[in-house]
């Protein structure tokens, strides 16, 4: 799966370590393991999905930038789903971690499947509405949405950092496109960076 995703050009091999060091096949059900590796979303319960291996490679690798690890000390997620994503940061080894999700199920899944490959150390799962974000805890040097919504949530760029980014999809009600959200001491700087296929962020619980 790492060859792949470094023939399909995620180039920081920080990111791609990270992809080989968490067993995917852990977060998704028994009868779609023998799937896992490959490069698909799956099902993941209650209408929702894994994202494709590529996918999370593209959010992490986009997240980091150009910078060194040490720029993203504090990282939120939102949509914690089976805890893929956030398993792959943990192995990023970065310091802070939260994670949002506001499906109950999904929240305490994500927590069994963290245990269960040791990486819930620096991790902090919260079930609630991730649209609002954890203002007691901002500011965050990143922000990964992992569910679309129609505009950037306020609160979210409320609670960037400065030098901090966010990296999420929007969706125009035509397509879904991912952007870049870089917070500078002038303001934000917008950036598009392709195409994207996620599930809607839902707005309020
Ligand atoms: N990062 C996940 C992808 C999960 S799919 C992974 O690696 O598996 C997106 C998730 O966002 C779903 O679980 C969905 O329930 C959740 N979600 C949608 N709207 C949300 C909201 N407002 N707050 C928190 N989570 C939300």
């Amino acid at each position: 799966m790492v060859e792949r995703l470094t023939h399909m050009g995620i180039r920081r091999t920080e990111v791609l370590a990270a992809i080989g060091a968490v067993p995917r096949h852990l977060f998704v059900e028994e009868a779609l393991r023998s799937r896992a590796y490959d490069d698909m979303s799956l099902p993941l319960g209650l209408g929702q999905t894994i994202s494709q291996p590529y996918t999370v490679a593209v959010m992490t690798q986009l997240l980091l930038g150009e910078e060194p690890l040490s720029q993203r000390r504090r990282v939120l997620e939102i949509g914690t789903g089976c805890g893929y994503q956030t398993a792959v940061l943990q192995a990023l080894g970065l310091p802070e971690i939260y994670s949002i999700e506001r499906l109950r199920p999904l929240h305490e899944r994500a927590k069994q499947h963290l245990r269960a490959v040791k990486l819930l150390q620096q991790a902090r799962l919260v079930c609630g509405d991730g649209y609002l974000g954890l203002p007691e805890v901002a500011p965050f040097d990143g922000i990964l949405v992992t569910a679309a919504p129609a505009q950037i949530p306020l609160p979210l760029l409320q609670q960037l950092a400065v030098g901090g980014r966010m990296v999420l999809p929007l969706d125009d009600g035509h397509a879904q496109f991912l952007w870049v959200i870089d917070k500078t001491e002038q303001g934000f700087r917008e950036t598009c960076i392709q195409e994207a296929l996620f599930v809607p962020l839902v707005n309020g619980i």
